[in-house]
């Protein structure tokens, strides 16, 4: 078996981009690395004005809530949706301004939500590298650095570790509160057939629990849901009133939904009322093909006597 290192050399000798600026190598946290990003650099604002950023469930958490609006609101203004792989498993990213390429939140002074900024802001020019085995429950965490020549930060003078870098940027916070979501996207895309394709509706939980808080705390307080699922009084109360046990709630319900680990217990009946809502959609879609069907019977029956009639 390869180990992470090598893995990386071969995603990043099967690149695309040839003049790829992310280095080619796994770093370690106490890896030392050039680099000062300040007001004064010739190139400030270079690297907002032409984004490729992911956003984490906590990202879109932060910045939904100094926003002051609803996640749905938030996604619909500031983000676009993306695949993550071949599944469709939903991603999002920053969305730039109308016609260009420019973040939304850049202003001239910088970044104007500079205290909830997004993770990959925060560690730009290091990237996280999360991988895992298939062998493995849990995620390893290395970086690598990126180089772009546009960033003229590595000529300055300062020179510090990557967790150095890190604890500067407040990066750890946002690690630990995007970490069970990143275990669950590198699952998802390590699953091997045991798993199986997801489907359509799983992708829709998928994005919903992720991105959406606001329309999963709908859902989860809802009635359908209730009646499925015991979720404890404190519990509830809980994740109705703060939005970070809700995303651990959330991805929870998800690793039970997607890879059937036991999180919440299932009302004595649930099962058996989901089965018999299934049968009697597949009796209702049947119902509705067969009348399909005999209405085209009826207007294939109908176009050949009219046939007849024209030739008689
Ligand atoms: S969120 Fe802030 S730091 Fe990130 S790209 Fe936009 S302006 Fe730059
Ligand atoms: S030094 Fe790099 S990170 Fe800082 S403003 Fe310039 S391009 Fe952006």
């Amino acid at each position: 078996m390869q180990d992470y290192d090598d893995q990386f050399k071969d995603l990043a000798k099967d690149s695309p981009f040839q003049d790829s600026p992310v280095m080619p190598t796994l770093l370690d946290g106490d890896k030392v690395i050039q680099f000062r990003c300040h007001r004064h650099v010739k190139c400030w604002n270079a690297c907002c004005s032409n984004i490729d950023i992911t956003l984490t469930p906590y990202d879109i958490l932060r910045l939904k809530n100094r926003m002051g609006l609803s996640s749905g609101e938030f996604l619909k203004q500031y983000t676009v949706p993306y695949e993550m792989d071949k599944d469709g498993m939903p991603g999002v990213k920053l969305r730039a301004v109308e016609g260009g390429t420019a973040c939304q939140l850049m202003v001239p002074e910088g970044c104007s939500v500079y205290e909830d900024r997004p993770t990959a802001c925060r560690y730009y020019p290091v990237a996280l590298v999360s991988m895992r085995r298939q062998d493995e429950y849990t995620d390893r965490q290395s970086y690598a650095l990126v180089e772009e020549k546009h960033c003229l930060g590595h000529f300055e003078d300062q020179k510090l570790t990557i967790d150095e870098y890190r604890k500067d940027q407040g990066v750890d916070i946002y690690d630990e509160k995007g970490r069970a979501w990143r275990q669950l996207v590198l699952k998802r895309k390590s699953a091997g057939p045991s798993i199986g394709k997801p489907t359509p509706l799983s992708n829709q939980l998928f994005f919903m629990a992720s991105y959406d808080l606001d329309r999963f705390r709908a859902f989860v307080i809802s009635e359908s849901f209730n009646n499925t699922y015991e979720v404890p009084v404190d519990t509830m109360a809980e994740i109705v009133a703060d939005d970070e046990k809700l995303l651990d709630f959330a991805m929870g319900f998800l690793r039970q939904v997607l890879f059937n680990e036991k999180f919440l217990e299932e009302k004595a009946g649930a099962a058996e009322a989901r089965a018999e809502r299934l049968r009697a959609k597949a009796e209702q879609m049947r119902a509705e093909f067969e009348a399909n069907r005999d209405q085209l019977e009826d207007e294939k029956y109908s176009e050949h006597f009219r046939k007849l009639e024209g030739s008689g």
